[in-house]
């Protein structure tokens, strides 16, 4: 095995796998390192993400929103079920197989791009310096031109509640219950607490969210959250804001929270708490002092535009630095800085990131909120179009929320669209292409959207901009 590689990356999650493979297909000598082993001893590749994020939370929303479909929604079409029954242990197992089939892949990919995999606890020293501790204690040193650092995040813990893996859990505890909590009980409505309520709450619990802000999804456009706010509450999931838990004591029969909401002293008991107030970046071990490499008082490594560090040859990328913790912004700034460090002058476009939350419907933007701008002081124009008025969404049921599309009053550019409806991702994605092209709602108003389609309200949302939409009783405003 050789110890000097042109590239080594840490961490093997979205931002270090995909660094790696790209790395390795610009000719590099690259080498993973991964600290998490699966019982076989083997690395367990694929990060947050495959094993214990977006794959297995998005598994178990899938099964979810079929039960609650079978359960709730078939009599509408003329469709009578009878005797629907759940089996938690059969719907686990079908998710553990998709994360299995998908961190295989990426052992596959890695292997046929000629990656090696390096199992270990990783610390960078001076001089890209990396030395390896593996499960025998022993350690090894690795040196690389370049090094990548990608280790990921890992959920946050408030004192007021300790997670004991049993009663109060994490993100992670809460993708693996083994029956259904009759009461449950979601510290913070982020977009991990909404997920994951909704999982059991289509389930069947009583699902109540506690969250300490007054404002609901405050990073989200006001318009759109409100709405949203309104469907899940619609949906049975108690979310009360301005609630903040200040304690909580397990017992045989569940766990009672304390908390406080509007200017009182409260309590509930739950059979099951999760509790997802946030991730932070998993920076702790990662560097010695004398690495070059510095965080923030949050310990996010501070890198440039690029993803470079201020240790050169070493750069950071994924939910480690600055920037929404989601997983294909980590892999664009893993195919980045792999090409940089090839010499070639990669850049990402941060202004159209997006970002989803899979909830149903589900909820998602790109750019700026109509709040952002007005405070920025930009001149504006804005459209929306609801999807009670799209065909396509009557006839799948699926008329909750809208679509909203803002512009630049004087060069017509789109600067945001948020959506919260059927399909939104897909939906937000169409306008990421549109935003990447610097394309104008005039394009979007010239072009052809298939009927029927949930696309219609993209089309009439960019229409509404200029006060055209047809569907709808709108004027241009003079
Ligand atoms: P990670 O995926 O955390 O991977 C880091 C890897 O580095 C880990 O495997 C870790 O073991 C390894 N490592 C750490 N330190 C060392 C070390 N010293 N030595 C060796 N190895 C090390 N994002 C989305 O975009 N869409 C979603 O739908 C979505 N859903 C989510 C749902 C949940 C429940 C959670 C928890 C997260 C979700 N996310 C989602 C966020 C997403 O998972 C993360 O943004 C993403 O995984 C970050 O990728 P990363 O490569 O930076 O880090
Ligand atoms: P996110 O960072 O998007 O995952 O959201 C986490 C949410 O948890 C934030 O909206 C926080 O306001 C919320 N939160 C953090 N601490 C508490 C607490 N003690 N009680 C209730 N909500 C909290």
């Amino acid at each position: 095995m050789s110890t000097h590689f042109d590239v080594i990356v840490i961490g093997s999650g979205p931002a270090g796998y995909v660094c790696a493979i790209k790395c390795a297909q610009l000719g590099m000598a690259t080498a993973v390192i991964e600290q998490a082993v699966d019982a076989k001893g083997q690395p367990e590749l694929g990060g947050t993400c495959l094993n214990v994020g977006c794959i297995p939370s998005k598994a178990l929303l899938d099964s979810s929103h079929r039960y609650a479909e079978a359960t709730l929604h078939m009599a509408e079409h003329g469709i009578s079920v009878s005797e629907v029954s759940l089996n938690i242990a059969d719907m686990m197992a079908r998710k553990q197989k998709i994360v299995s089939q998908l961190t295989g892949g990426v052992s596959g990919l890695l292997k046929h791009n000629g990656v090696e995999v390096i199992t270990g606890d990783a610390t960078l020293g001076a001089s890209r310096q990396v030395e390896v501790t593996g499960d025998d204690a022993q350690k090894l040193i690795y040196t690389a031109d370049n090094v990548v650092l990608a280790a990921g995040s890992e959920p946050i813990d408030i004192p007021p509640a300790p997670v004991d893996g049993d009663r109060i859990v994490d993100s992670t505890g809460a993708l693996c219950f083994d029956a259904v909590p009759e009461r449950l009980g979601v510290i913070g409505a982020g977009v991990i607490g909404l997920e994951l309520g909704s999982v059991w709450a289509r389930l069947g619990s009583e699902v109540v969210v506690l969250e300490a802000m007054d404002t609901f999804l405050p990073n989200m456009d006001e318009q759109i959250a409100k709405d949203a706010g309104k469907i899940f509450t619609k949906q049975g999931l108690d979310i009360r804001l301005g609630a903040r838990m200040t304690g909580s004591e397990v017992s045989g029969s569940g766990v009672t929270v304390a908390y406080s909401h509007d200017g009182a002293d409260h309590s509930e008991t739950f059979d099951k708490l999760i509790v997802a107030v946030g991730r932070r970046p998993r920076t702790n071990k990662l560097f010695s002092a004398d690495s070059g490499v510095s965080v923030d008082e949050r310990g996010f490594v501070f890198v440039n535009e690029y993803c470079a560090t201020e240790a050169p040859g070493v750069w950071a990328i994924g939910d480690i630095v600055r920037g929404p913790m989601l997983a294909h912004k980590g892999s664009e700034e893993g195919v980045m800085v792999a090409e940089r460090i090839h010499g070639k002058a990669a850049q990402l476009n941060y202004e159209v990131v997006p970002s989803i939350i899979y909830t149903h419907p589900e909820v998602a933007a790109v750019g700026k909120t109509e709040q952002e701008l007005r405070l920025e002081g930009a001149q504006i124009k804005v459209g929306t179009f609801p999807f009670a008025a799209i065909g396509r969404a009557q006839a799948s049921g699926e008329t909750d929320g809208l679509v909203k599309i803002i512009a630049d009053a004087d060069s017509d550019q789109i600067l945001g669209a948020h959506v919260v409806g059927p399909s939104a991702a897909d939906l937000v994605q169409q306008i990421v292409i549109a935003m990447e092209m610097a394309a104008s709602t005039e394009d979007l108003q010239l072009m052809v959207f298939g009927h029927p389609t949930m696309s219609e309200a993209v089309h009439e949302a960019a229409l509404a901009v200029d006060g055209r939409a047809i569907h709808m009783v709108n004027r241009p405003k003079r």
